[in-house]
């Protein structure tokens, strides 16, 4: 769960705590969101609006994630408990898979890139060239149905031989991924 609100808002609560301003990594900072997301039942407890202070067993645990002191966790807790609690009333933002569902095929980007492990000709070693691209399905156990565009590099000079036959020309420098 990463917050959907402006970079500098951010940066400005970091700025207003300077050890957090010194501490805090940007991947700590979207874990404890993350964290805080996936935890605010627990967060919340019993009371009805967000606590002032982290419930120990939570602060603990993402001080051990975070590799930071309570202290720390506390104080990031108070710079951006009502975001946190924001993020989690709000809509839900859409998953990666998602987003390449609703936007992956104007671009023929698929939510898992399938391209081939090489990026030079295995015959006679030139940088291979023109895309060619099939649209598929992947059917996966836990994400659903991914879109897919499986890509396929062509050797330019072998394209360009026109007399070498079609079928054989496909045998030689169609490079296949699955
Ligand atoms: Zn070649």
């Amino acid at each position: 769960m990463i917050p959907n609100l402006p970079a500098a808002q951010i940066l400005e609560r970091l700025l207003a705590h300077e050890s957090l301003y010194h501490n805090l990594r940007y991947s700590d900072i979207q874990r404890f969101f993350e964290l805080t997301y996936r935890l605010w039942p627990e967060i919340l407890g019993t009371d009805t609006s967000r606590p002032l202070s982290l419930p120990a067993p939570v602060c603990d645990l993402l001080a051990s994630v975070l590799q930071l002191d309570t202290s720390l966790i506390q104080l990031t807790w108070h710079a951006f408990g009502d975001i946190a609690e924001a993020a989690y009333n709000g809509p839900p933002q859409p998953s990666v898979d998602n987003i390449f569902r609703i936007h992956g095929r104007t671009q023929k980007l698929g939510a898992e890139p399938l391209r081939p492990p090489i990026t030079s000709c295995l015959k006679c070693q030139h940088g291979l060239g023109k895309e060619s691209i099939v649209e598929g399905r992947l059917y996966t156990l836990h994400r659903g149905i991914l879109p897919i565009f499986s890509k396929s590099l062509y050797c330019r000079p072998y394209q360009q031989l026109d007399e070498i036959d079609e079928e054989l020309l496909t045998a030689l420098n169609h490079v296949p991924w699955n």
